[in-house]
């Protein structure tokens, strides 16, 4: 019988299972039958030729127009030319020495035409394409077109050595042979949605009767893609749920309490909902697991001090995570601001319900490192603020409550159950991660499905305007000295302005990238941050002080450049990215972003979230010379429209692949995810992630469902594999 996991030799023979496997990868009779169909040709519909791209494996389906021999002008032999069409465009087909194609090709003959297309003195052509005429046995042309017009033709994603129609007729062969493969999806939940099983669905989706059908088995194989992850994902968050944690809560009098009486703001309303909710999943005797989004701004840091706080009257240990040394130190500043005397227990003026703050870097001196270390280890520290450097084997904690994590996207799973194993007995912390990229619901609940998800939706007090423009340099290069002029005009009034290159540029990166030169006269537009940087002493920001900042300069000359910033004696800093995540400096009034066309979409938002924070309104320029029209430039143009995080999200979405959005830990589902798209499909995860949730909670090993453990296991298994490879 063959299953799944049948060898394709086995059905298709060794000659055509090696062709499948070397063109696309496919091995098993599950592959093949996996390899779903891209699109569905009907009812003599024709290809559009409009749409198709120069050097593009294409599979068209078209109608024969016109054909002609003729012989070649310097050479022997002869060519044959064809002109198909799809009622408006035309393409045209060449071969060479192939005379017997003319009688072939009969003018008003339908079929598949695979090949390259190419472009021949301004014409668009395929040149030697592979093509199954349709109603191959009928002699008359009108039959055959009749034939074809009942009959809807799967279009696979081929290649140059397989075209389409071969993977049909061998998805065909297979498909006459399979039994009834085990479901996945338990039958009471298909009974439920009202979808077909894997064998009805199989069969429609590559040799669907009615296109409805096809549709149908889509939804439905859909569905079992996004099932299966969340089934996954289920069992993460129950198994973590297991664990054993200590509980941690507020005492009467305490830290948070008194905290809470020294605030110079009131809680906004998502502020202090959100804080009840984290306050009792603290309170309980398993580890907290969530995720807090919202936009910069929105105040997450407060939330999280109230949860360390929690954590330390109840006589343990936060540690707060954060992506970059700039970021902790900026951390540690603000917590300790906040806290006042609050962070200096022991120390004269500090109060006996307070504690201590540590900060752990990758490169502080040794002594203060060791000091730090100590304080921590001894449980002194009840708040550490550090990198990565956190993660090490050196620091060990007294008591390890609480994990925050700050901006997720830039740590793993890995580093995050990295430092979950550093509490104590073999009880879990408690952990919380923020982020401030704005992720749709049903990318949170595929990509952080482990996590239960809280949203902090209002930003206190509002924000400042921010009013954002794209400066096309190519088109109006007096654009960019207005800029300056305006920079220079910021920093008189007593802002501060941030330059962002998407570069360093000293020795190290001279290979990089070749410098603008818009107007090819040799007059280079600098855009690494060195350089820029000097440019702007010397010429249009003179006498300003400039700062620079970026990933290479030592702590110590990060913290002067910050601090000159802040200060204002420097008021203008030519920055890399480093700027992107969290920096937090209220009288920041104005970004100027040098090709900004280098940038992600969600990476722009970030970045211009360092300015209007506080109520001084901002200006933001994306400078670019991509051309107008282009991706890029329509890009900026969506960033420039909207300062909606979540909006621009999904556009940053539709423009990626989805894959490189889910990131490192998650790009190994992309392979498991194929009809799935997790914008479109909100309603399917949904659902999915509903039964899903019902299923594990009623069989955790899944032993009563060995066709869904199996497939979760390969699911896993791919996700492993892909970790290794990147490892
Ligand atoms: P983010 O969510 O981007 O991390 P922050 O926590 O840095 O935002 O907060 C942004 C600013 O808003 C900070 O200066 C913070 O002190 C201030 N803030 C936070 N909560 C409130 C509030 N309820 N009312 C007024 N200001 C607040
Ligand atoms: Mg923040």
């Amino acid at each position: 019988m063959t299953g799944f996991d049948t060898g394709l030799r086995a059905v298709l023979g060794d000659k055509t299972a090696k062709a499948l496997a070397k063109a696309l990868d496919l091995r098993t009779v599950g592959d093949l039958l996996r390899h779903y169909p891209r699109r569905y040709v009907q009812r003599g519909e024709l290809t559009d030729l409009s749409a198709l791209r120069e050097d593009e494996h294409v599979t068209v389906v078209v109608r024969v127009q016109e054909v002609s021999r003729r012989s070649m002008r310097n050479r022997r032999g002869s060519i044959v030319e064809a002109i198909v069409t799809d009622g408006t465009g035309e393409l045209t087909l060449t071969f060479f020495n192939q005379a017997w194609r003319e009688r072939e090709l009969v003018p008003g003959r339908m079929g598949l035409f695979a090949g390259k297309v190419g472009t021949y003195r301004g014409r668009r052509q395929l040149a030697h394409p592979d093509y199954q005429l349709f109603g191959d046995h009928v002699q008359d042309v009108r039959e055959a077109a009749e034939e074809y017009a009942d009959e809807i033709i799967p279009v696979y994603p081929a290649s140059e050595k397989l075209p389409s129609w071969r993977i049909a007729k061998c998805v065909q062969l297979v498909l006459d042979q399979l039994g009834d493969p085990p479901d996945p999806v338990p039958a009471q939940i298909l009974r439920q949605r009202e979808l077909p099983g894997l064998a009805e669905a199989l069969h429609a989706v590559h040799r669907p009767r009615r296109i409805e059908l096809a549709w149908q088995a889509q939804h439905r194989l859909r569905y079992e893609e996004a099932f299966v992850l969340q089934t996954e994902l289920a069992r993460r968050r129950l198994s973590t749920a297991a664990l054993p944690a200590m509980r941690r809560a507020a005492v009467p009098g305490g830290l948070l309490e008194t905290l809470d009486a020294t605030l110079p703001f009131t809680l906004t309303e998502g502020q202090r909902r959100l804080g009840d909710e984290i306050a009792s999943e603290l309170d309980t005797p398993h580890p907290m697991h969530r995720l807090l989004q919202g936009e910069v701004g929105a105040g997450k840091t407060v939330v999280a001090l109230r949860a360390m706080a929690a954590v330390v009257d109840s006589g343990g240990q936060a540690a707060l995570l954060a992506p970059t040394e700039v970021l902790a130190q900026q951390h540690y500043r603000s917590l300790t601001a906040m806290l006042g005397p609050l962070a200096q227990r022991g120390m004269l003026g500090g109060s006996e319900v307070g504690t201590r703050v540590a900060l752990v870097t990758g490169s502080m001196p040794a002594a203060a490192r060791r000091e730090a270390l100590l304080d921590i280890g001894v449980g002194d520290a009840g708040i550490v603020v550090g990198t990565h450097a956190l993660l090490e084997e050196q620091v060990q904690f007294f008591d390890l409550g609480l994990v925050v994590v700050d901006e997720q996207h830039r740590f793993g799973v890995e580093q995050r159950s990295a430092l979950a194993a550093k509490s104590r007995d073999g009880t879990r912390p408690h952990v919380l991660v923020m982020t401030a990229t704005p992720i749709p619901r049903t990318v949170a609940m595929t990509v952080f499905g482990d996590l239960e998800i809280s949203t902090l939706s209002d930003v206190p007090g509002g924000r400042a305007e921010v009013s954002t423009h794209v400066v096309p340099v190519d088109e109006k290069p007096h654009f960019l000295d207005r800029a300056w002029q305006r920079v220079r005009e910021e920093a008189e009034a007593g802002h501060r302005v941030y330059v962002v290159c998407p570069r360093i540029g000293d020795e190290a990166d001279h290979t990089a990238a070749e410098p603008a030169d818009p107007d090819g006269s040799g007059e280079r537009r600098p855009t690494a941050v060195l350089e820029l940087a000097e440019t702007l002493r010397a010429g249009p920001l003179q006498g300003i002080g400039v700062e620079v900042l970026h990933g290479r300069l030592t702590p110590e000359a990060k913290d002067a450049a910050m601090a000159g910033f802040v200060q204002g004696t420097a008021p203008v800093l030519v920055a890399t990215t480093v700027v992107e995540v969290g920096i937090d400096v209220p009288t920041a009034s104005m970004m100027v972003i040098t090709d900004a066309d280098r940038f992600g979409v969600s990476q722009l938002h970030q970045l211009r979230g360092r300015i209007g924070r506080g109520d001084v309104p901002g200006v933001c320029l994306l400078v670019t010379d991509a051309p107008p029209g282009s991706p890029a430039r329509e890009r900026l143009n969506a960033v420039a429209a909207t300062r909606n995080g979540f909006e621009l999200s999904r556009v940053d979405l539709e423009q990626r692949r989805e894959g490189d959005v889910l990131g490192a830990a998650q790009s190994g589902r992309r392979s498991s995810l194929k009809m799935l798209k997790v914008i479109r499909d909100e309603e399917v995860i949904r659902h999915a992630r509903d039964d899903a949730t019902v299923v594990v909670a009623g069989d955790r090993d899944l032993t009563e469902h060995p066709a869904l453990r199996k497939a979760v296991d390969a699911v896993v298994e791919e996700q492993q594999a892909e970790y290794i490879d990147k490892a």
